[in-house]
């Protein structure tokens, strides 16, 4: 896999945490379990530095997409978008192994094979 995509990987994880530490009823439940959310700080910076590394116009990609959809880049298990749930085509696959970036033309999203 190439590594923009890990990063890109990477950056979604984190985005997500940040948004579960914003969601004041989840930050609610997560304190009544003993969680502490004192980590947003250290999450943004941790974003930040693996901002740093994504090339500009793949990670302009990456927050339309983030602004869109919770999941913006997606593993493709079988021949299907987990996004959307279309079936994609053979051509696909082809290009898929060729490490290039990949989109589902239904949806937009970012697919990689795992
Ligand atoms: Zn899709």
């Amino acid at each position: 896999m190439r590594e923009e995509f890990r990063l890109l990987i990477g950056l979604q994880d984190i985005d997500v945490m940040i948004k579960e530490a914003k969601d004041k009823s989840t930050s609610k439940e997560l304190q009544e379990m003993g969680f502490q959310l004192t980590g947003l700080e250290e999450l943004q910076k941790a974003r930040k530095k693996i901002a740093d590394k994504i090339p500009p116009s793949l990670l302009n990609r990456y927050e339309k997409l983030a602004d869109h959809f919770t999941v913006a880049i997606l593993p493709v298990p079988g021949n299907m978008c987990l996004g959307c749930f279309v079936k994609l085509p053979t051509s696909f696959f082809s290009s898929a192994y060729s490490h290039e970036l990949l989109t589902c033309e239904n949806c937009g999203r970012l697919l990689y094979i795992p």
